[in-house]
């Protein structure tokens, strides 16, 4: 028996027909993204999608924050990212209004903070590099850090405030993608891809087969695929080698809620180095708290452990003690999706038709309007435009 919604998607023979015709793989944010953006350009999309509650993008904590993610050596990236973040408020706008939905964007900026000697001495160097990108960033003593946050430990010793780096609710965004992805006409289909065809039935350029549930074996034609399956892409047979190793690098967080009645812990997300380690509180208007992270390369792993909720916990609680009177109300796990050069893959590889949206890795919220965009750029004009070229699928396979 075919998945629900297969039907929409029958075989036809016809090469007209699959002219327009694009399949995406994948249902977290950046197939999301994707496959509105490029039904609105006129494309017939359809979307697969086979298991929603593992997409990392359920589980990100939807920090949008380029200035305070500023690294040494990945200028490039931060461009792309300060590009994504400056799209974000329009992006929101247009969502909000096609898909009738909230997203929960807050632009509250982020306050980086510091807690010992040697964590000041990385934020000091990170100013320097925010300064030469030219990204707006304030320098702050530790008062003038408490000042902005009172519930901050006293021994935050100064920090950095980003009045740009703003966050969304992941999970709200998602929906509204969703919601607009079929406003706009794009068909959903359940189910595992598990290879893509070249080429496709009846004429078709390419076709993806779907495999490990009730409609193994259907074959839905296309003329451009989008891989966009996060951390588990590698899991899908391509015609050639053109999918590099997308590696899953797993992340640890807890949810939790002020007490009823109580204000809000933080009034803006409040990143901290905590003797070298990173961590993060994001706020959200309805009260909820989101604590993490964990980084860790485990390949596919997503136990949650003791050992790595106590390290959210522990550092979180350092720089802002009062996190001990929050109520937990869930605790989560997600793999993102690394690239080789930790660097997103966008649009066409050397498959024709075949494109890439994978290898977003800590970014993929960021960086989502941004990728929407590109991606829309490849599939109806051939080629990603020039701001994303640095980003081709094709370096892949170089
Ligand atoms: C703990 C944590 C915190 C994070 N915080 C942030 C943050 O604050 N800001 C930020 O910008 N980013 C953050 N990220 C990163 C962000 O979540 C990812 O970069 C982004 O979600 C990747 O989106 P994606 O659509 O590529 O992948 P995913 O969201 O993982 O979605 C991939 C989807 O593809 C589906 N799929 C896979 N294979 C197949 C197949 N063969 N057939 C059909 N469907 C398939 C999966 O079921 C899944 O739903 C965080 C990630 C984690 C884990």
């Amino acid at each position: 028996m075919p998945a629900k919604g297969v039907e929409a998607t029958a075989v036809r023979t016809s090469d007209d027909s699959h002219r327009d015709r694009v399949v995406v793989v994948g249902g977290g944010l950046v197939g999301r993204v994707t496959a509105w953006r490029a039904a609105q350009r006129g494309l017939s999309v359809t979307l697969v999608e086979s298991d929603p509650a593992r997409a990392a993008s359920t589980v990100a904590a939807g920090m949008l924050t380029p200035a305070t993610e500023a690294a040494f050596g990945e200028e490039p990236l931060m461009e792309l990212g300060i590009r994504s973040a400056r799209m974000y408020a329009d992006f929101v706008a247009e969502l909000e209004e096609a898909s009738g939905l909230d997203v929960g964007h807050r632009a509250t900026g982020t306050l980086l903070v510091a807690f010992d000697r040697d964590d000041l001495a990385v934020l000091t160097e990170l100013h320097a590099l925010q300064r030469r990108l030219g990204i707006a960033a304030e320098r702050l003593t530790g008062r003038e850090c408490r000042r902005l946050e009172p519930m901050l430990a006293p021994s935050v010793r100064g920090g950095v405030l980003a009045p740009d780096d703003h966050s969304v609710d992941p999970r709200r965004l998602l929906r509204a993608l969703a919601a607009a992805g079929g406003r706009a006409g794009v068909t959903e289909v359940r189910g595992l891809v598990g290879e893509v065809l070249s080429p496709g039935p009846g004429g078709a350029r390419l076709g993806v087969r779907l495999a490990g549930d009730a409609a193994a074996g259907q074959i839905l034609p296309a003329h451009q695929v989008v891989l966009a399956a996060g951390c588990w892409g590698n899991g899908v047979a391509v015609p050639e080698p053109v999918v590099p190793p997308l590696r899953p690098v797993k992340g640890q967080l807890l949810r939790a809620r002020v007490p009823d009645g109580e204000p809000p812990l933080v009034g803006r997300t409040v990143r901290g180095l905590v003797r070298g380690f990173p961590t993060y509180l994001v706020p959200r208007a309805d009260g909820e708290v989101v604590i993490g992270a964990t980084q860790e390369e485990l390949g596919h792993d997503t136990s949650l452990t003791v050992g790595g909720l106590w390290q959210v916990l522990r550092d979180a609680r350092e720089l802002v003690p009062g996190v001990s009177e929050l109520e937990v109300t869930e605790t989560c796990v997600g793999l993102r999706p690394g690239s080789p050069d930790n660097e997103p893959l966008l649009g066409p590889t050397r498959v024709p038709g075949l494109h890439l949206a994978a290898g977003h890795f800590r970014h993929g919220v960021l960086l989502t309007p941004v990728t929407g965009e590109a991606m829309a750029g490849a599939l109806t004009d051939g080629d990603l435009p020039e701001y994303a070229r640095r980003f081709t699928a094709r370096r892949a396979s170089r």
